[in-house]
């Protein structure tokens, strides 16, 4: 008997096999309990000594991921602290105690729910994105005030390997969790674009997201064995299923080996063309597997996940130093640091976002920044500062226009002389480059390269815009690919006007860590990619088998193809000429060591 097989997107690859825990926030039932006039007091005590508790156990927690993590990550607990000991709310709850002279946990139940949907419902996109750390806390107060065990054992020290199973995981949640025993992921929504799978990837933990009904199917306990890559997740494996994904991931190993092998060489193809293949850091713990799996630099420094959780912005010195971090653990090599790319499906605590019908088209990235000074100017004086003696650069997200470029660039210049001025040792100015990620700025890049020291490909937005087809959205995920003949025109002439107008060209979005899609980046003269720290191995063992003349011919043939399929037929043709497909996956998730993948029967 085979077990029971759901199907997904595989987003982050790798097999894992452990028993479920499902994610559900359900707060206990919590009975009406009136007490005596002389027990109010009693309460009244008990409910602060909770919130004493519970603020030590979230303590203990910030500092385990502070030396697992760092400061940046473990600063997510200082938003759960606070709510918890939010003086307001704990004296509307004394209050209700005293006034109907209600049992503590009644008394908290009743505030908490009120506050809870007040959340839920209100215009403010920042306290419901906070929704699930309020409902964290409130299940550990509960918990604590009714004496129950604390089984939600993924927020506290999970003792065992579990496979998460979620409706949706924000990124916000996704950096929270346990990663030495949250071995994988399965979600009902999400797709390998969405930043939630991005940094999934990045951790190497492995990912099915866009598993309708998984909840539902899957109860806690449940052993899975999900594989990232084809998106399978079988429930209940038997145990000739068990052998196949043994099997599998051996098969895997041994690719691992042959790129263990090569982890020293340099990214040539064999007709002698160099390739730089640079990290993506979404995250400082990153910044360790970048440098391992040998990337050229970082291509791409996403500075959002650093305030994602916390209650308020960093500082510029605390900016200053992270960069300067990052700037030494790649000395001599670029460093590509992107300003805030807030709004979207990135929305920190600290970030007063509007309710928006429409938030990738809404208040996003570069406008946030451009309007909001009090963000924005810190953060390009941190730049400033740590670009000192740093070989760093900056890059806009979301440009559209000229004008943002302008502005931007204005705004750079008079911090700088402020700088100056107050005799804060900082560079003068360093390298400002653009994103191309809309149409918008595929149609102006003749005129943006004129203004821009170099460009570089967000390819999971600039197909979400050519293709009006929302990246997060898992209903659609066999719409979204990067691989479109409208996305491969739009390449190839943002490719051309970077090289008509002399600066670097690269491209740090998704589709550079797909094989296939290197194939044709490389042909089409992006001698730059930017990818996810695991994947860069495989890629360099692509770059390292196709001569770019192949290369070449193949991006030439896919300008001329009118449907993805043909696209990708054209690249696993030319691909599959020189390595065993087998060993590199036709659909582009690519084997790669997983962390903490086990395997127990
Ligand atoms: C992109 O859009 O391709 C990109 C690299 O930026 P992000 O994924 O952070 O939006
Ligand atoms: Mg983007």
């Amino acid at each position: 008997m085979t077990g029971h097989i759901l199907n997904g997107v595989g987003v982050s690859p790798g097999v894992a096999f452990a028993p479920a825990l499902g994610l559900r926030w359900s707060l206990p039932d919590v009975p009406d309990r009136t007490v005596d006039d002389d027990e109010i007091d009693g309460e009244i005590l008990r409910l602060y000594a909770a919130a004493a508790d519970v603020s030590a156990q979230l303590a203990t927690l910030r500092e385990r991921t502070r030396e697992r993590a760092g400061p940046e990550e473990a600063g997510i607990f200082d938003a759960q602290i606070m709510m918890t000991n939010d003086a307001t709310f704990l004296g509307s709850v004394e209050a209700l105690i005293r006034e109907v002279s209600l049992s503590a946990e009644t008394a908290y139940g009743f505030k908490a729910l009120d506050l809870r949907e007040a959340w839920e419902t209100g215009k403010n996109a920042m306290l419901r994105e906070r929704v699930a750390d309020l409902t964290a806390i409130q299940l550990r107060m509960l918990r604590r005030l009714m004496h129950l065990p604390d089984d939600e054992a993924w927020m506290v020290n999970l003792d065992e390997q579990v496979v998460i199973i979620a409706r949706e995981l924000s990124p916000g949640l996704t950096v929270q969790f346990d990663r030495d025993h949250v071995v994988g992921f399965v979600c009902e929504e999400g797709t390998r674009t969405s930043h939630a799978a991005i940094l999934a990837h990045s951790l190497g933990i492995p990912a099915v997201m866009g598993v309708r009904g998984a909840r539902d199917a899957v109860t806690d306990g449940t052993m899975v064995l999900l594989d990232g890559t084809t998106g399978i997740v079988i429930l209940d494996p038997t145990s000739d299923e068990l052998e196949l994904a043994r099997i599998q991931a051996s098969r895997r190993h041994k690719l691992e080996m042959q790129l263990e092998a090569i982890a020293d060489q340099p990214a040539v193809t064999p007709d002698g063309h160099a390739v730089g293949l640079l990290g993506n850091i979404d995250l400082p713990e990153e910044i360790e597997p970048a440098l391992h799996y040998g990337a050229e630099g970082v291509g791409l420094l996403r500075t959002e996940f650093l305030v994602t959780g916390r209650t308020s912005m960093p500082s510029e010195n605390e900016q200053t130093e992270y960069f300067r971090r990052v700037g030494a653990a790649f000395a001599g090599k670029p460093v590509v640091i992107r300003t805030y790319d807030l709004g979207g499906d990135k929305f920190p605590s600290a970030f007063d976002a509007p309710h928006e019908a429409n938030p990738f088209l809404g208040w996003r990235s570069i406008r946030v920044c451009l309007d909001q000074p009090d963000l924005f100017r810190p953060q390009l004086r941190a730049l400033l500062r740590a670009a000192y003696d740093r070989d760093l650069q900056l890059m806009l997200p979301m440009i559209v226009s000229m004008d943002e470029l302008a502005r931007a660039k204005e705004m750079l210049a008079e911090e700088s002389e402020a700088l100056q001025r107050d005799g804060v040792r900082a560079a003068l100015t360093l390298p400002v480059g653009v994103m191309i990620e809309t149409p918008a700025a595929v149609i102006l890049a003749p005129e943006l390269v004129q203004a821009s020291a170099f460009v570089s490909i967000g390819s999971n937005d600039l197909t979400q815009y050519t293709l009006a087809v929302d990246r997060g959205n898992a209903r659609l995920a066999d719409r979204f690919s990067s691989l479109h003949p409208a996305v491969v025109r739009q390449l190839a002439q943002v490719q051309r006007a970077a090289a008509a107008g002399g600066i670097p060209s690269s491209v740090c979005g998704e589709m550079a860590s797909n094989p296939l899609a290197a194939v044709l980046l490389v042909g089409l003269g992006y001698d730059r990619l930017s990818i996810a720290p695991p994947s860069i191995p495989l890629v360099k063992y692509v770059v390292r088998h196709v001569p770019v003349a192949a290369a070449r011919q193949a991006a030439a043939d896919c300008l001329g193809a009118t449907t993805t399929s043909a696209v990708e037929a054209i690249l696993r043709d030319t691909l599959g000429r020189v390595v065993d497909m087998r060993l590199v996956d036709p659909v582009g998730a690519l084997p790669r060591p997983t962390v903490g993948a086990s395997f127990r029967t």
